[in-house]
């Protein structure tokens, strides 16, 4: 049994205008995130986590965003065609913990269904998929409610 373990980071900053969507559920909030894709720093950080458990690059590389291709790109798209590369070469997901840390919105009420669509997506059993939210007690960036980070962790396993 080949085990693989990644994990990935990222960060969006809140911007008026914008929809704010994490792990794939658009959630309702006065300010979204800003990013050249729909800037689901949740499904960016789960992307990250699956690409370097299997030894590729960042989503940055895969998906830059210099491409017009992925202006406004849905992330749950990007990560179905990340988790095609794992399991092409015969990955399973064993298990993925998230993090979210975030002042506003309120995520609690939305996260089963954010733990159904990316367990969907990595074809693996609900309880397979994790999401915790927590806010930073007001300090920061993002006590200061100017954006989010999102932190996953993935463990992989073949045969
Ligand atoms: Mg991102």
């Amino acid at each position: 049994m080949d085990l693989r373990i990644g994990q990935g980071i990222d960060i969006h900053r809140f911007k008026a205008g914008r929809r704010c969507i994490l792990g794939g559920v658009e959630i309702p909030s006065e300010v979204g995130l800003l990013g050249h894709s729909d800037a689901d720093a949740l499904t960016h950080a789960l992307m990250d986590a699956v690409l370097g458990a299997i030894g590729q690059r960042d989503i940055g590389t895969l998906f830059p965003d210099t491409d017009a291709a992925f202006k406004d790109a849905d992330s749950i798209v990007l990560l179905a065609k990340v988790w095609g590369i794992a399991k092409a070469a015969g990955w399973r997901i064993v298990n993925a913990d998230i993090s979210l840390l975030a002042q506003i919105p309120k995520v609690n009420p939305y996260v089963t269904e954010m733990r159904e669509r990316l367990s969907a997506v990595l074809e693996c059993q609900l309880e397979r998929v994790t999401i915790k939210a927590t806010t930073s007690e007001k300090l920061g960036f993002i006590g200061r409610e100017e954006g989010v980070l999102a932190s996953a962790v993935v463990l992989i396993q073949r045969e």
